[in-house]
C-alpha cells in the first residue's frame, strides 16, 4: 500500500457526531428530527440495512419510526402509508427501503413522496434541483462520496473525473455533484469503448458498477484519487469492491477500501439529510 487509505468508518463517525450536535440543537428548540423507515417484505439484506439505519439514527439523536408491511402488501396499501407519512407533521424524512418485493412499483412510490421529506434524494424534483446545480437533498451515497473527497483535500475544480456507472441511485448523481463542483466529468458505462483508457486519464475515479475488482491497478493514473462504491460478494463469501484494491493502492494518492470505505457514509448522509429536512421544515 503506497497511497493514503481513506477511512470511511472514521469519517462517517465524524459526520454522525456533527449530525448529533445539529439534532441536539434542534431538540433544544422542541424540534425532534424524525425519520420514518418503510420496510416491505422480509428480504434479509434489507432488514439488516434497516436495523443499522435505525441504530445509527438513535445514536445521532434522530427519532425513528419503523413501518413494516408484509411482502403481500399491495401498491395501494404502500401508497396509503406514504400519504399518511407525508401528512404527519412530526415526520421529517421518509425512507422507503429498496428494492421493493416483485410486483410493487418503486418509481410510483418515490414519485408519491413529499419532496420536502425525500431524504434519499430520489424524487424527480430533487434530482431536478441537483441537475440544475442547486441540490436540496442529494442522494446519500453520492453525497457521501463528495464528503470523502473533501476530507482528503481533493482539488475538484478543473479535475478530470471518471465515474463508472450511470444508475439513478449512484453514478448519475455523483457525476452531477462533481460537475457542480467544476470537475470535468466523464460518465462511463457498459457501452464505453475504452474504459481503461478513459480511467487512465482521470485525476479522480469513482467506480459504481457491481463487478468484483473490475478496475485494475494499471487503469489508475499515478496520484489519482479512487473511490470504490461497489459491494460484491465473492464465491468464498468475501466482500470486495469494483476496484482491485491492492493493485490500485500502489498507484493512487488516496483510495477507499471495501468494506469500511464509501459504505458507512451512506447512512451518515441519510441522517444529515434528515436533520436538514427538519431544519428546513420546522427550524426556520
Ligand atoms: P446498477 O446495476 O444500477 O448500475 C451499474 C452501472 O454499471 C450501470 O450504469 C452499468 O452500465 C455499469 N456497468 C455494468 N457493467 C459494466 C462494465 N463491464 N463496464 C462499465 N460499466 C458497467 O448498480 P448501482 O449503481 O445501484 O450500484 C453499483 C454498485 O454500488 C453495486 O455494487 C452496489 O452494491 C453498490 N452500492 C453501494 C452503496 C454503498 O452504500 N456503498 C449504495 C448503493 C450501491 P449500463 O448503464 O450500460 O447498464
Amino acid at each position: 500500500m503506497i497511497g493514503q487509505l481513506i477511512d470511511g468508518t472514521a469519517i462517517a463517525a465524524k459526520l454522525r457526531a456533527e449530525v448529533a450536535t445539529a439534532a441536539t440543537a434542534l431538540r433544544a428548540r422542541n424540534i425532534a428530527p424524525c425519520l420514518a423507515v418503510v420496510l416491505v417484505g422480509d428480504d434479509p439484506a434489507s432488514a439488516v440495512y434497516v436495523r443499522s439505519k435505525t441504530k445509527a439514527a438513535r445514536e445521532a439523536n434522530v427519532d425513528v419510526r419503523d413501518h413494516k408491511l408484509p411482502a403481500t402488501a399491495t401498491q395501494a396499501e404502500l401508497m396509503a402509508l406514504v400519504a399518511q407519512l407525508n401528512r404527519d407533521p412530526d415526520v421529517d424524512g421518509i425512507l422507503v427501503q429498496l428494492p421493493l418485493p416483485a410486483g410493487l412499483d418503486s418509481d410510483a412510490v418515490i414519485r408519491a413522496l413529499d419532496p420536502a421529506k425525500d431524504v434519499d434524494g430520489l424524487h424527480p424534483v430533487n434530482l431536478g434541483y441537483l441537475a440544475q446545480g442547486r441540490p436540496v437533498f442529494s442522494p446519500c451515497t453520492p453525497k457521501g462520496c463528495m464528503r470523502l473527497l473533501r476530507e482528503v483535500g481533493a482539488e475538484l475544480s478543473g479535475a478530470r473525473a471518471v465515474v463508472i456507472g450511470r444508475s439513478v441511485l449512484v453514478g448519475k448523481p455523483i457525476a452531477l455533484l462533481l460537475a457542480n463542483a467544476n470537475a470535468t466529468v466523464t460518465m462511463c458505462h457498459s457501452k464505453t469503448r475504452d474504459l481503461p483508457g478513459e480511467t487512465r486519464r482521470a485525476d479522480i475515479v469513482i467506480a459504481a458498477v457491481g463487478r468484483p475488482e473490475m478496475v485494475r491497478g494499471d487503469w489508475i493514473a499515478e496520484g489519482a484519487i479512487v473511490l470504490d462504491v461497489g459491494i460484491n460478494r465473492t464465491a468464498e463469501g468475501k466482500i470486495v469492491g469494483d476496484v482491485a484494491f491492492t493493485e490500485a493502492a500502489q498507484r493512487a494518492r488516496a483510495i477507499t477500501p471495501v468494506p469500511r470505505g464509501v459504505g458507512p457514509m451512506t447512512i451518515a448522509c441519510l441522517l444529515e439529510n434528515t436533520v436538514e429536512a427538519a431544519t428546513r421544515r420546522r427550524g426556520g
